[in-house]
């Protein structure tokens, strides 16, 4: 056999394994459809029966088996929050479409989010922003996250460890703010840190361990800097921890 011949043989087996790797595809659909079904289904109560398509699309495309460890690599693409490790946990694939959608993600936001978890929402919003900032408290997580984050390519995304009350003030301002764990207020830092005209979306509301029932907010800062709030779901996140870190 030749070398040319050699070397093609290669490539094709290269091409054939990231193939392989990425036969989750039609999983990704059908979680997807679930999402749609879903969102058509209590659209009544939060007035968004249809989800942006470009969201959707982001959802088909994100592997999402390559951010949750590998004995949940199996649930991936079920409806459902998984485990990720130091008590916490990536939403569930509804939950990161709807939130996402609130966010309304434009190609030229600078998006900051507060707890990168697995990194998932990151990746998701990264292929709707021109950039996204994330910021996550358990240096394990933010660790392992910017690792997944750089070994499958989204380089739009930048992370690092601290406590997301203080938002990320080097990058700010932002166009949108994501917030994926739930304070008892919205903090200071992040409504300061939100351009004027842009949006937030928090889970808000009490973090005792026998409630655990947040709202789901969207804040709009208009131009002049006022801010209005508008309560859309009730939601169910961990807390916005309190940190020493930063
Ligand atoms: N967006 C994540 C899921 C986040 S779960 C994903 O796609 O996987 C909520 C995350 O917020 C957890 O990882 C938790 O450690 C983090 N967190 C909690 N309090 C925080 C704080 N004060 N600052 C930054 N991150 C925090």
């Amino acid at each position: 056999m030749g070398r040319g011949a050699i070397v093609a043989l290669i490539l094709a087996a290269v091409a054939a394994s990231a193939v392989a790797k990425d036969d989750r595809a039609p999983e990704r659909r059908l979680m997807v459809e679930a999402i749609e079904r879903l969102a058509l289904s209590v659209g009544a109560s939060t007035g968004h029966a249809k989800l942006d398509e470009r969201v959707l699309d982001a959802l088909r495309t994100v592997p999402r088996h390559e951010f949750v460890p590998a004995n949940a690599s199996r649930m991936a693409y079920a409806d459902r929050p998984l485990d990720i490790g130091h008590g916490q946990s990536i939403s569930q694939p509804f939950v990161v479409a709807f939130m996402t959608h609130l966010l309304q993600v434009q190609p030229d936001d600078r998006v900051l989010e507060i707890g990168t978890g697995s990194g998932y929402q990151a990746a998701v919003m990264s292929l709707l922003a021109r950039e996204v900032y994330s910021v996550e408290i358990v240096p394990g997580l933010a660790n392992r996250a910017a690792l997944t984050l750089q070994r499958l390519g989204y380089a739009n995304v930048s992370s690092r460890i601290g406590d997301g009350y203080r938002g990320w003030e080097e990058h700010a301002p932002y166009d949108k703010i994501m917030v994926t764990a739930a304070p008892e207020y919205i903090p200071q830092a992040l409504l300061a840190q939100l351009k004027p005209g842009g949006r937030l979306v928090i889970p808000v509301g009490s973090i005792d361990p026998g409630m655990q029932v947040q709202n789901l907010m969207v804040v709009e800062k208009a131009a002049d800097g006022t801010t209005t709030s508008t309560s859309v779901i009730p939601v169910r996140f961990v807390p916005l921890v309190h940190g020493k870190t930063n």
